[in-house]
């Protein structure tokens, strides 16, 4: 079943009116894990932060369909509670903290040692995370690795995989490879200057690592 249909989005900086994205199109079915990867500053973030609905951005062109719903037309709000989430830049956190107790109620029945060797911040950190995949239907992971060293990835990873289940689905944004060691996509998409130059598998991301991003914008 399609989750999310985005077609020929664009959008641009509500302040200077500078275009972001030039076109972005992409299908996201119910259990499936899409990556998106890319240099720093291609848009990325900003395209999690309109498909949230981000006051920041404002759409100019193409169609975002979510769970059948246009979701261009709905409050930010109303896209939250219809399942869609982002980590940590969601500005919900009403939304988001009530249903904490329920997720480690839920993440320490899956995995006891979920939390475990985290940090305060990070354990908070981890613990919006496995919100954002347990209770949401799409949940934009925007830049989890950053700032983690190997072993809390393994653990944030972990605790996603643990909760994906057949009807939700996951988009993955990162900038580095390490990441899709651990949580592997169905999908990886490379955006360069706000459209997805090129979609593929796992394959992609090894190509990535011995030519770089060059490599992919050229071809
Ligand atoms: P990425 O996440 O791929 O690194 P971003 O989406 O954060 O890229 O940014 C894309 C481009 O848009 C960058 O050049 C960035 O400086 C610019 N940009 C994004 N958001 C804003 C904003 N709110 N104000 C000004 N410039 C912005
Ligand atoms: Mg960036
Ligand atoms: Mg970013």
């Amino acid at each position: 079943k399609l989750v999310l249909e985005v077609k020929d989005l664009t959008a641009v900086i509500s302040e200077s009116g500078q275009k972001i994205l030039n076109g972005v199109n992409l299908s996201i079915y119910e259990g499936q894990i899409h990556a998106i990867m890319g240099k720093n500053g291609s848009g990325k973030s900003t395209f999690a932060k309109v498909l949230v609905g981000h006051k920041d951005y404002e759409v100019t062109g193409g169609s975002v369909v979510f769970k059948g719903e246009n979701l261009l037309e709905m409050e930010p709000e109303d896209r939250s509670l219809a399942g869609l989430f982002l980590s940590f830049q969601s500005p919900f956190y009403g939304y988001i903290m009530p249903k904490l107790e329920m997720v480690n109620i839920k993440a320490d029945f899956l995995n006891r040692n979920v939390n475990e060797g985290f940090s305060g911040g990070e354990k908070k950190r981890n613990e919006i995370l496995q919100l954002a995949v347990l209770g949401a239907e799409l949940a934009i992971l925007d830049e989890i690795d950053s700032g983690l060293d190997v072993d809390a990835l393994r653990d944030v990873s972990k605790a996603v995989n643990a909760l994906m289940t057949p009807t939700n689905s996951v988009l993955m944004i990162t900038h580095y490879r390490r990441l899709l060691e651990f949580i592997k996509p169905t999908y990886i998409h490379i955006m360069d200057e706000g459209r997805i130059s090129k979609t593929g598998d796992i394959s992609i991301a090894s190509i990535l690592e011995k030519e770089g991003y060059k490599a992919m914008s050229s071809t």
